[in-house]
């Protein structure tokens, strides 16, 4: 519920709504209140029970609007502002200018990911990517170099400086990733509805969170699953260093991997004031698609890119096909950067 004041209402007035609130049965904890042309209090949680035409009655309110969403609290009818999702060790930021997260698909060895990571560094990337545990889709196919790749993670991460971002895919390896101090932790898509998980990382992570969109998962899902995070469940308090990012949907079409949800980043970035960033790496699924998403994601709303890079490409253990080399990853951040400032600036 947003109670929007009339544009003369003083702090008093505030108070006074924030107490008939409270006789309402409504904590002032779960009272939020905005000032920018005038004050604006926006009610979280259940405000079933609150009786408009009691609030509406007070001289200075102007008008008082149900919101619908069981995820209004990451709406930006609560919060106008794109937040801030900052490292401040590196000075790392999401929903503030273009942010580049680039790396690996996977950890492959310690010299791989060093010398990816120096492109990265030398790109400007924000953070380095890099799978530990891989989800993959076959037993078979490479796993990830597991507990040794975040070991490699953190060593590299000393030597290009850039804060490290890697998957993580099931409770029990929380303090594993603690130990190795991991900086962002990334749920993929297959883990997104994955409500233990999330409700783990709620309770017991404050690190950044990349939340990525589940195959077919609807804008309304989505954000309810981003809510476990960031509201916690149950009472608790949630963690809301919470990036969304979209990688698309598997269609029939198999030219490429995944179908870029525009639509998705254009509603996520309007609706909501979270950070939103796109995966144009495995939705494009081969080099020559990757720059023609990102442009377009870019210019639907994304404040950044999550995309894959690779020293050798062409031996890469996985998603060689679509990872960018050193002379690509340069001349896309270069036209990825033109193109942010054409459209946001
Ligand atoms: C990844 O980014 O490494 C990954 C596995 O992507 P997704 O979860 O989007 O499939
Ligand atoms: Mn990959």
């Amino acid at each position: 519920m947003l109670i929007h004041l009339k544009k003369d209402a003083t702090p008093a007035d505030v108070e006074e709504v924030i107490r008939r609130l409270g006789s309402q049965g409504k904590p002032k904890d779960e009272v939020r209140v905005m000032h920018g042309d005038s004050y604006v209090l926006g009610v979280l949680h259940d405000a079933s029970k609150i009786n408009d035409d009691l609030l509406k009655e007070m001289g200075c309110v102007e008008n008082v609007v149900r919101i619908s969403h069981k995820w209004k609290v990451l709406s930006r009818e609560i919060h106008p502002e794109t937040s801030v999702v900052e490292i401040p060790k590196y000075g790392s930021r999401f929903g503030q200018g273009l942010t580049l997260v680039l790396g690996p698909c996977a950890v492959e060895s310690y010299e791989q990911l060093l010398e990816t990571a120096k492109i990265a560094r030398d790109a400007g990337a924000h953070a380095l990517r890099g799978g530990a545990f891989k989800p993959r889709t076959s037993p078979q196919d490479f796993q990830g170099l597991e507990e040794r790749g975040l070991e490699y993670l953190a060593k590299v991460r000393d030597a290009v400086g850039l804060p490290i971002v890697t998957e993580i895919m099931e409770i029990g390896h929380i303090d594993l990733f603690r130990q190795y101090d991991v900086d962002i932790y990334q749920v993929g898509a297959r883990n997104c509805q994955n409500f233990n998980l999330l409700k783990a990382l709620a309770k017991q992570v404050n690190r950044p969170i990349i939340f990525k969109r589940g195959n077919g998962v609807t804008l309304d899902e989505f954000l309810n699953a981003a809510n476990y995070i960031y509201s916690g469940s149950n009472g608790g308090t949630g963690n809301h260093n919470l990036v969304l990012c979209e990688r698309g949907d598997k269609t029939f079409e198999r030219e490429h991997r995944n179908v870029l949800n525009i639509n998705n980043i254009n509603y996520l970035a309007q609706h909501t004031h979270l950070p939103v960033i796109a995966d144009p790496s495995h939705a494009g699924g081969k080099q020559r698609y990757v720059a023609g998403l990102a442009r377009a994601a870019i210019a639907a709303g994304a404040h950044g890119l999550l995309v894959e890079i690779h020293y050798d490409p062409e031996h890469a253990r996985c998603d060689g096909a679509h990872s960018l080399n050193r002379e690509q990853t340069m001349q896309f951040v270069k036209e990825m950067k033109a193109v942010y400032a054409a459209v946001n600036e």
